[in-house]
């Protein structure tokens, strides 16, 4: 598959990927040959489990029966190897059974997954976010408890922020959270759009909730993050049910929820009233995670225009005939389907190159142990997220529909399979922030709030 062999060339060639982990963590074992490998494995899956998954996926979607949400024929089968590849714990720390890869890694497989079958790659997005917040913000007890399982894949994971009046001002939520008298804290309120919320792939699942305590100030300043499992410590049902499923334009293989928290039993992550914090490690990484998306399906999409380009026969090229045998030329020979094509080219290959920069401005962030090289790290990192998000999602969006222009009325209809990258690829551009909220936070919080640190970064950079 193309991908790879472009995925290589940003990895080793633009990026010389294993000096950056040589030099970053003092280990030389995560050289070319094995992210090669781990590349050829990731591929190995993904074109073999998902993809065939992808079409029957989105035609199928999901269905709530009895309470019981049914994921796609064969998303059960395929998430069950996922477990079995020791996926789930590829980025996890190593105490709780993960394998503590850098993030870089992530980037490189996430691209692969989405790829193949967005809709099925975001059971296990959510997860990755799910164990990078408990393993930041987490106490030690809750990091045993939900930690292990979690890495294993056995568990699955989401983040609950949104309710009916409160999209992206997360300040407006009402979800309340009362002490209880074991410590542990009654979660009642409702949540809307939950991605992976209620599904049958594993036993379990952590939902990472947004509440207002008691008292708590108004706003974003009020606001608690708690760890709300589906299945409780002592093994009972907790009182969170999935009261309706999205019916919605794409991604129909991921279960959009509406959850109930009915007094359901949780327990406060970190301090009160620091929820929002919690919450932006695992949406910044989510962030980055969306704007790959819109690299992987214009990568996903480009495969079959180009592929279509060079068969399908139409008219003549201006220059004289270039198949003259055939009846007419193939419609790569017009000036307009090559610019389509070179448009879509360009976006991925940039596309791809930036979301794996910022990749390695985590890996930095995380793992250097010189002070001032990690916060430049972060302040670049923190000015490139919502152009990442914003820019990756917005370029993917223009980029999956020049596909279905090259396809022509073909790529309208369904069989042709590029319609599904458009209405798959619409949602990046509204969750995690929309493209609104992006250019918000770009201009407000990380160019004028920094007095433009992490551009300034960047400039000094590119120079
Ligand atoms: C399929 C799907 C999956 C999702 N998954 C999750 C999930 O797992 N967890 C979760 O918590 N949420 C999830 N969401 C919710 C998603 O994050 C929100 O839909 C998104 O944040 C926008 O909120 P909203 O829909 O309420 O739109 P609104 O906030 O009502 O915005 C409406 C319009 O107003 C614009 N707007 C709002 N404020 C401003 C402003 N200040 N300046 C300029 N424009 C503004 C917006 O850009 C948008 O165009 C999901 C949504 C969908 C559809």
């Amino acid at each position: 598959m193309a991908s790879i062999k472009d995925m290589r060339f940003v990895i080793h060639d633009v990026f010389d990927t294993a000096a950056h982990f040589r030099s970053l963590l003092g280990d030389d074992s995560l050289d070319r040959a094995f992210i090669d490998a781990l590349l050829d494995e990731a591929h190995r899956y993904t074109d073999g489990e998902l993809k065939p998954l992808n079409r029957s996926g989105d035609e199928e979607g999901c269905h709530l029966e009895n309470g019981v949400m049914r994921t796609p024929k064969g998303f059960r089968d395929a998430y069950r190897k996922y477990i079995a590849g020791g996926w789930a714990g590829l980025l996890g720390p190593t105490e709780y059974g993960g394998q503590d890869l850098p993030p870089t890694f992530g980037i490189m497989i996430e691209e692969l997954m989405c790829g193949a079958n967005m809709a099925f790659s975001m059971y296990p997005g959510l997860s990755r976010g799910a164990v990078h917040a408990l393993s930041v913000h987490g106490s030690a007890e809750q990091k045993a408890q939900f930690l292990p399982k979690l890495l294993t894949g056995e568990w699955t994971g989401t983040m609950c922020l949104t309710e009916p009046h409160a999209g992206s001002d997360v300040g407006l939520a009402r979800t309340k959270a009362s002490l209880q008298t074991d410590g542990s804290y009654a979660v009642t309120g409702t949540k809307i759009f939950i991605s992976a919320g209620e599904h049958d792939l594993s036993d379990n699942i952590i939902h990472l909730v947004l509440a207002r305590l008691d008292g708590a100030p108004a706003g974003t300043r009020g606001i608690s993050m708690f760890v709300v499992p589906k299945i409780d410590l002592d093994g009972k049902r907790n009182t969170v049910i999935c009261s309706a499923i999205g019916e919605k334009m794409g991604i129909h293989g991921n279960a959009t929820c509406v959850l109930n928290f009915d007094a359901a039993r949780g327990y406060l992550v970190g301090e009160e009233n620091h929820g929002m914090k919690y919450m932006f490690t695992m949406t910044n990484s989510a962030r980055i995670g969306v704007g790959q998306q819109g690299v992987s399906l214009a990568q996903a999409a480009f495969e079959a225009s180009s592929e279509y380009a060079h068969q399908r026969l139409q008219m003549r090229s201006l220059s004289g005939p270039k198949s003259p045998d055939k009846p007419a030329d193939p419609i790569v020979v017009h000036p307009d389907v090559r610019r389509m094509l070179l448009n879509q080219r360009c976006f991925i290959e940039g596309g791809r190159a930036l979301a794996f920069y910022a990749g390695r401005c985590v890996d930095t962030q995380l793992f250097a142990t010189d002070p001032e090289v990690k916060q430049q790290a972060q302040e670049l990192l923190d000015f490139l997220t919502p152009i990442v998000k914003g820019f990756l999602t917005e370029g993917g969006f223009q980029s999956v529909n020049d596909a279905v222009q090259i396809f022509g009325g073909h790529g309208f209809i369904r069989e042709s399979g590029v319609e599904q990258f458009v209405h798959d690829s619409r949602i990046t551009l509204i969750y995690e922030g929309t493209t609104q909220i992006q250019g918000l936070d770009l201009l407000a919080r990380k160019v004028l709030m920094t007095q433009g640190k992490g551009l300034t970064h960047l400039i000094a950079e590119m120079q």
